[in-house]
């Protein structure tokens, strides 16, 4: 078999195992050539690992794998978070909808007044769905490193976090957080 293939199967045994772990279905695996690095879609409860991934010593793609089906656990999360996300947005886009719609023609000096406010508002809205999306996707990072550390142990998990921080694909709240969890174990 050529190694690449030997590779991937690897990888398709590890989310098998992984996933058994974590008591939740394995999700799906796709190899891609993006450039991208790994990542979780909830939609497709399918994980996508690239080239550059799958070229990793083992230990570490041991512990992206299982950081990856950390992120399958959360599904049910993500995809509430998305339809609340989608409702939400349709609620506001339909709501001066509705006001336009339903107003007669000599009318239309009056809602304009709301109108603006309405879209001021819906910028300040933004902001805050932001950051709160922000605040979000850091607690699902971090529930899926505690994840992967429960499979493969804190301190491999460290030691790959602080690999990938090289890098700069880790932040310092990921490290910070591995790194208290590394030190409650030895205690
Ligand atoms: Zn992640």
């Amino acid at each position: 078999m050529e190694p690449q293939r030997a590779q991937e199967d690897h990888v398709v045994s590890l989310v098998a195992n992984y996933a058994a772990a974590l008591h939740v279905g394995a999700p799906r695996v796709r190899f891609v050539t993006t450039p991208f690095g790994p990542c979780y879609e909830a939609l497709f409860n399918r994980i996508e690992i690239d080239r550059g991934t799958l070229a990793l010593p083992d230990a570490l793609l041991r512990i992206v794998v299982a950081h990856e089906v950390g992120h399958a656990t959360q599904r049910k999360s993500m995809l509430l978070d998305f339809a609340w996300t989608v409702l939400c947005v349709a609620a506001l886009v339909s709501i001066p909808c509705m006001v336009f719609a339903t107003s007669p023609d000599e009318d239309l000096w009056r809602v304009s007044v709301p109108g603006a406010g309405f879209a001021l508002s819906l910028i300040a809205c933004r902001k805050g769905w932001r950051a709160h999306g922000a605040k979000r996707s850091a607690a699902f990072e971090l529930d899926a490193d505690a994840k992967a550390a429960s499979i493969c142990g804190p301190a491999s998990a460290l030691a790959a976090l602080e690999a990938m921080a090289e890098r700069g694909h880790i932040d310092a709240a990921r490290l910070h957080a591995m790194r208290a969890r590394l030190a409650q174990v030895e205690q």
